[in-house]
């Protein structure tokens, strides 16, 4: 809300600037100018009906976010490669370096919180660039081609502010490499003690429709990281991280955490 409110004494100060600076509005009169902005905005309370807490909301190819969800809490990270979070995870993402550190992992964030804007400009980007690579590719084809590694708009969960992408710190950024390999080790093994999981784990593909991203880690707190991770150990064939949030809200509807 706090930042909601700064941008709104931003958006004041640029556009109503001259009415409230020029105008002898009382105090009360400032307050019905910002009741009537702040309604104007529309902020979506919940992910949806049947999983309140967005945190636990299941994004994949067919289920997405609404184009007017922002997250009320976007912080900065704090953390080297900056970027935006939710406030929520700013503890457990510092706590998740600390440790990375610790075992002398250094990491850095390539991308945090993504607004529906951002995505829809970043897809059609890749879509474009697809179009270039392989003239006479057809319009659908394109689509087909980056919706492997880059979701639709309102279909990543970068739009939750929950989801970070990380790399070694001197490494290229989302690259399968040899570089990166002991941070995704590490993310493989330690992320579900701070709260994180591999959203598009290796052995998901077929059922996400998503390549691996062994860099690209979303928050669903401790206890539901630690359990994901339990029911696919020794599985063949896993479960993807939609399909368990999908049960996960259908059973509860509250206090998931
Ligand atoms: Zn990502």
């Amino acid at each position: 809300m706090k930042r909601i409110m700064q941008s709104l004494f931003i958006a004041m100060s640029i556009g109503l600037g001259g009415l409230l600076m020029n105008s002898t509005i009382s105090e009360e009169g400032h307050e019905a100018v910002l009741d009537s902005i702040v309604e104007s905005i529309e902020i979506v309370e919940s992910c949806s009906e049947k999983c309140r807490d967005c945190v636990f909301y299941p994004i994949s190819k067919n289920q997405a976010l609404r184009s007017d969800y922002v997250p009320r809490d976007i912080v900065g990270s704090g953390l080297n490669g900056g970027q935006e979070v939710s406030e929520r995870i700013q503890k457990p993402l510092h706590d998740l370096f600390e440790k990375a550190t610790e075992l002398g992992v250094n990491m850095k964030i390539n991308s945090g919180y993504r607004s529906y804007e951002t995505q829809n400009q970043l897809f059609y980007y890749y879509v474009w660039n697809e179009q270039q690579a392989n003239p006479g590719i057809s319009y659908d084809d394109a689509i087909a081609k980056a919706n492997v590694y880059s979701a639709k708009p309102g279909h990543s969960d970068h739009q939750l502010g929950y989801t970070v992408d990380v790399a070694c710190s001197t490494c290229d950024s989302f690259k399968l490499d040899e570089k990166n390999k002991p941070v995704y080790e590490f993310l493989e093994n330690y992320a579900n003690d701070f709260g994180f999981v591999i959203s598009y784990p290796d052995e998901t593909t077929d059922q996400t429709g998503y390549k691996y991203e062994p860099w690209h880690i979303r928050y669903i707190g401790i206890k539901r990281a630690t359990e994901y991770k339990q029911i696919n150990e020794g599985r063949e064939v896993k479960i993807p991280l939609e399909e368990y949030l999908d049960e996960l809200c259908s059973i509860h509807e509250n206090n998931l955490m």
